[in-house]
């Protein structure tokens, strides 16, 4: 397994000219995530980096001369995906660069003019993603939502031998902030005689990592087990909106649909796997008595440290509480480890067949739940499936409703190195359009 190494750019010492980034929850000089925005008053897309409260131009810088090698060559396109299909030693490269430029003073007057204020930019996609596709590794969701439909048999048969996943809707993904427009749908009630259209009922989020695609396979090549991280640029938040009373009734048998189209969001900068080195950790065990993965998914380095040591959390706020104030309440927080598969295990897979990823491509993982309700990565979950409302200052919850924001966040931490964040993934649910 091929994996990014902990390096000068980890450095828990490495500070940055840029004073906001020194202590940022999110964006130190340690992470340097890649993103796409637009400078105040433009629409102009450009490719930057985040450090503290400000971007890099790094389109500006490249012109300017201060980033060389292969990425100098698309760093101006408006999009990721040439960036993202660089290879990792490329990548690499570009992270020291800009590592180098942002805490050593000898290029900070040129630099220095490059930088926009965050809060006067537009954040957009980092990538034209031709695919996406969504997983189910969280194995804590997949038996708590299977427990609401068959309470003695949770899971699947399938489960702990093959990574189940499905093709999502790649139109429909959008950064954070866009509007989540609630949709109409077909839904019949187990009760109802017969079938009604209207404005989903039981709106819901989903709590996921997403997964980068970077250099991609050619069609008829598989991605084996030991190649996988070289396939993977980085990762984001993805809030995969759910609209279960569409899901309860259209699902079978072909699976999730207009369920889940509606809109995807994702948060928009891209947390390098380079940045990540630091954060990768073993993956738990299998308990015993588990079956041991066919050989084309196992590795023991990829066991040893494919998984993500992040924490991940959700916020809740309605509009009256954000009129009146008041600070969102936590739905639940829990760590990523709860995923019964690791990323490299979720690429290999996918190209098992020979199905061929493109750099750009989004993968989801599949709603992360910790073991216990406070962890608990969807409403459907921590409601049972709307049996069991939660209170939240002034009044109560089993699906969401209009006016409600659903925030995403997550931390990358380790003993002894400065944690990153992945930035905003939110959004604000909207009235359904009249049918
Ligand atoms: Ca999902």
């Amino acid at each position: 397994m091929t994996r990014p190494t902990v390096d000068e750019t980890h450095d828990p010492a490495r500070l940055s000219w840029v004073e906001s980034a020194n202590g940022h929850p999110d964006f130190p000089i340690q992470n340097l995530p890649l993103g796409v925005f637009s400078p105040v008053d433009t629409d102009e897309r450009r490719i930057g980096a985040a450090i503290g409260d400000r971007i890099l131009d790094l389109r500006a810088a490249t012109v300017a001369g201060l980033i060389e090698g292969a990425a100098s060559a698309v760093l101006g396109d408006a999009t990721l995906n040439r960036t993202m299909g660089l290879g990792a030693a490329e990548r690499l490269h570009l992270r020291r660069q800009l590592s180098k430029l942002l805490s050593d003073d000898t290029h900070r007057s040129q630099v220095e003019p490059l930088l926009h204020d965050t809060a006067d930019c537009t954040l957009h996609l980092p990538a034209a993603i031709g695919d996406y596709t969504d997983f189910y590794v969280g194995i804590r969701h997949a038996e708590n939502v299977g427990k609401l439909f068959r309470p003695d048999n949770p899971l699947l048969p399938n489960y702990k031998h093959v990574p189940i996943g499905y093709h999502g809707r790649a139109s429909s993904v959008r950064a954070s902030g866009a509007p989540v427009i609630r949709p109409n749908g077909q839904t019949k009630a187990p009760d109802a005689e017969a079938p009604s259209f209207g404005p989903a009922k039981r709106l819901d989020y989903e709590l996921e990592l997403g997964v980068w695609i970077g250099p991609g396979n050619d069609l008829g090549q598989p991605i084996p087990i030991e190649r996988a991280m070289d396939h993977i640029a980085g990762f984001c938040l993805l809030n995969d909106w759910s609209a279960r009373d569409l899901q309860a009734w259209e699902y079978q048998p072909l699976g999730p649909f207009l369920a889940k189209n509606f809109l995807s969001t994702v948060s928009p900068w891209v947390v390098t796997i380079e940045a990540m080195a630091p954060f990768f950790v073993a993956q738990d065990p299998r308990p015993e008595g588990d079956p041991q993965p066919l050989p084309y998914l196992w590795d023991e380095d990829d066991q040893a440290s494919g998984a993500l040591s992040i924490e991940l959390e959700v916020h809740l706020s309605s509009a009256q509480m954000r009129e009146g104030g008041q600070a969102p309440v936590r739905l639940s927080h829990g760590p990523a480890a709860n995923m019964y598969w690791t990323v490299g295990q979720i690429v290999t897979h996918h190209a098992s067949n020979g199905c061929n990823l493109n750099p750009g491509d989004l993968l989801g993982t599949g709603t992360i739940s910790a073991p216990e309700r406070d962890g608990f990565g969807s409403l459907i979950e921590i409601t049972r499936g709307g049996a069991d409302p939660i209170r939240i200052p002034g009044g109560e919850r089993t699906f969401l409703q209009d006016g409600d924001e659903i925030a995403l966040s997550a931390r990358a931490q380790a003993p002894g190195r400065v944690s990153i964040g992945f930035g905003s993934c939110r959004g604000i649910v909207q009235p359904a359009p009249a049918v």
